[in-house]
């Protein structure tokens, strides 16, 4: 494995353990701007976004 792989994969486990300590909070999936929930599909490809598509522009 070479350090640009190392690092993404140790990027991708930070992100990861960031993802799992929001999911516990109830206000996860909710923007925080316009209290609307923001899509799954968003939350997948940006799961550390608060704010939904709208509101992040
Ligand atoms: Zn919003």
């Amino acid at each position: 494995m070479n350090d640009a792989a190392l690092r993404e994969a140790e990027l991708r486990q930070r992100k990861l353990k960031l993802v799992l300590d929001k999911v516990k909070e109830p206000d996860f999936g909710i923007c925080r701007k316009c209290k609307q929930p923001i899509p799954d599909g968003r939350l997948m490809i940006r799961p550390e976004s608060v704010l939904c598509v709208k509101c992040a522009i």
